[in-house]
């Protein structure tokens, strides 16, 4: 088992936003989550990625338990993230965008800083090469001196793949990569979700976007209420009664 996750269950209050999910997740595939607004599929890339400790239940990850490990060392094992609201710098480039992000991973500290050591200038080094790299990969390479706010809402869903791929993951999710931008972009990022897969990445997305989803993913698992409610292949989940329930709110 690659990434798996047992009796996953998260309690807000009175709110059980995520309940006693069992989901694994397929190496070097597209994985997709799915579900109403409010079904707790944030919820659970928060869980498992560490943004939120679960009330219960286990993360575990090639074998190893990770449930209760910050975000950071999570990222450092190879497990990536973007968010549902991106939060970029508006006023600078992309480039610097990406390095920032980079940069707050890296060793040096205020004392590299001040002196400006050769370490850091090591590190700034491998930070632009990396920033570069990730931003060629998502095909961003010739607008990285431009301002964020001056790139469509499409290029800022890449500069969030390009922070999230910087890391070096193994695993990246990705909260609704596709929200707000229209039918041609959609495309344009649903072919940059399978490079990744051709490159040798595991991806697990939440998307609305049903048509993409059933195209795109191999596995997908549905929540509804906190709950699993299916999983399996994107023809499975179509004919599945409970699916069709939940989503026409028979
Ligand atoms: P989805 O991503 O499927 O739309 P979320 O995971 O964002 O759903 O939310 C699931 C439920 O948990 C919702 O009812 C939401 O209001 C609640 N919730 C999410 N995050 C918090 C939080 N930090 N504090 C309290 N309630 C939360
Ligand atoms: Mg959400």
């Amino acid at each position: 088992m690659y990434l798996e996750t047992k009796q996953l269950t998260k309690k807000f209050g009175g709110l059980v936003a995520v309940n006693n999910v069992d989901f694994s997740i397929e190496k070097g595939k597209i994985n997709a989550i799915i579900g109403p607004n409010g079904a707790g599929k944030s919820t659970f890339f928060n869980l498992i990625s560490g943004f939120h400790p679960p009330t219960f239940g286990q993360v575990i990850f090639k074998g190893t338990d990770i449930t209760t490990l910050p975000a950071n060392q999570i990222a450092k094992l190879g497990i990536s993230r973007t968010f549902q609201t991106t939060n970029l710098f508006e006023q600078a480039t992309v480039l610097d965008n990406v390095m920032v992000g980079h940069r707050l991973r890296t060793e040096s500290n205020l004392f590299d800083a001040i002196f400006r050591t050769k370490r850091l200038q090591r590190e700034d080094k491998q930070c632009r090469d990396k920033a570069m790299e990730v931003l060629t990969f998502v095909g961003l390479q010739n607008i990285t001196h431009k301002m964020i706010t001056n790139i469509s809402q499409e290029e800022k869903k890449r500069v969030a793949f390009a922070l999230a791929l910087a890391t070096d993951p193994e695993i990246i999710f990705l909260d609704e990569p596709a929200a707000g931008v229209n039918p041609d972009e959609t495309e344009g990022l649903a072919e940059l979700m399978q490079k990744m897969v051709d490159y040798g990445l595991t991806v697990c997305l939440i998307e609305h976007k049903m048509q993409m989803v059933m195209k795109l993913a191999q596995k997908i698992m549905v929540l509804n209420y906190g709950e699993k409610i299916a999983e399996g292949t994107p023809d499975e989940i179509k004919n599945n009664e409970a699916v069709i329930k939940a989503y026409l709110g028979g």
